[in-house]
């Protein structure tokens, strides 16, 4: 009897609480912005782990109207890099780790904010990491080795995206041929955003926020900066009539994992939960607009594991475990939410995850 009673508790909870925000999320508009949140490393561990540490009270992942599972695998490794991984979902190719925007042979493929680009929409990056950082880099630059920051800092200067922000002002100011891309950049009429506070008061594009000269910190010391970069990046992409399409990345969920520091992972994924229900409230206010939540591999091998073999008993407690410091093959979640959500359901390549939304936002 008491079993039931907690069942039907436990289900009520979960039931209720999603159910409103669906219904205020505009899910049957034609697609006109896609927002695609990646986190780095995150697999269905490191969600269940923020979910566990948050009492069972719903995050912003519950609020997915649609998921599906993804394969993550590269063209020549089971287990993928963060470049091959970008380059599928950016491009809609599988390729060999380590290559950004190319083929395995080299041959460079058109990424989404260039077919964005093409048809008159806005763009933009946020990330947490540094621009030229894989995954950022698989959604703007063409190289074969994932390590030329320089060349892909280029590529990002004459890529012309509306809102860029994250760190790596190092790659845009001590060029070894000599030039200055972020001069070049402010030449073609970019603002430039050297601080956070900045960025949250540049009020028109194009405008490249660099925080720092490298990485940016860790959640612990970064503040509320993913959610606040995420919101006014969105805000200031809504400007353009036609639409946008957006990548943000909770970037150092990866850089946790492979550490094995389960309390950075918990703050860096605390932080892009906070970014991701930023994102699910941009769609409930903006008609037609799709979210997409997706690790781009997982790292570290977490699982949740009992600490007790003896299941009679109540509640045994339960331990995080890590079994890499490297990524692991485990396929991972994809959440989606808004316009157009229900066509991200089943299991997937992450190529598809090109091919749905090239199909939904930029057309044939
Ligand atoms: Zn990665």
């Amino acid at each position: 009897m008491k079993r039931t009673f907690i069942l039907l508790f436990c289900a009520a909870l979960l039931y209720s609480a999603p159910a409103e925000a669906r219904q205020r999320a505009p899910k049957s508009e034609k697609v006109r912005n896609v927002i695609l949140m990646i986190g780095d490393g995150m697999g269905l561990g490191q969600t269940a782990a923020l979910m566990i540490e948050n009492g069972y009270e719903p995050t912003a992942f519950d609020r997915a109207d649609a998921t599906a599972i993804c394969k993550t695998y590269s063209a020549n490794n089971r287990v993928t890099d963060s470049g091959a991984s970008a380059t599928a979902m950016a491009t809609g190719y599988k390729t060999a780790n380590s290559r950004i925007g190319v083929l395995p042979d080299g041959t460079a493929v058109a990424n989404l904010t260039e077919l964005a680009k093409a048809k008159g929409l806005a763009t933009g990056i946020v990330v947490t990491s540094h621009l030229a950082d894989a995954t950022p880099a698989g959604f703007v630059a063409h190289v074969s080795d994932r390590h030329d920051s320089g060349r892909i800092a280029e590529m990002f200067a004459e890529a012309d995206i509306d809102v860029l922000a994250g760190g790596g002002r190092q790659f845009f100011t001590e060029c070894e041929n000599g030039r200055d891309l972020l001069q070049e950049m402010q030449r073609k009429g970019y603002v430039y955003a050297p601080t956070v506070e900045d960025f949250y008061a540049a009020d028109r594009m194009p405008v490249v926020g660099l925080f720092a000269p490298k990485y940016m910190k860790p959640a612990s010391r970064r503040g509320d900066y993913l959610a606040r970069a995420t919101e006014h990046a969105l805000n200031l992409l809504a400007g353009n009539k036609k639409g946008f399409f957006a990548m943000i990345e909770g970037s150092q969920i990866d850089g946790a994992c492979h550490g094995n520091n389960l309390g950075e992972m918990m703050a860096e994924m605390h932080d892009f939960e906070q970014a991701v229900g930023r994102a699910f409230d941009f769609a409930d206010t903006h008609a037609g607009t799709l979210v997409l939540v997706v690790g781009d591999h997982e790292t570290g091998g977490l699982t949740v594991i009992s600490n007790n073999r003896d299941f009679t008993a109540s509640e045994s407690g339960i331990a995080y475990n890590y079994s890499t410091t490297s990524h692991s093959g485990t396929p991972v979640v994809l959440y989606a939410y808004g316009a157009g959500a229900g066509n991200f359901t089943g299991v997937m390549e992450n190529t598809d995850i090109f091919n749905l939304i090239k199909a939904l936002l930029i057309g044939r």
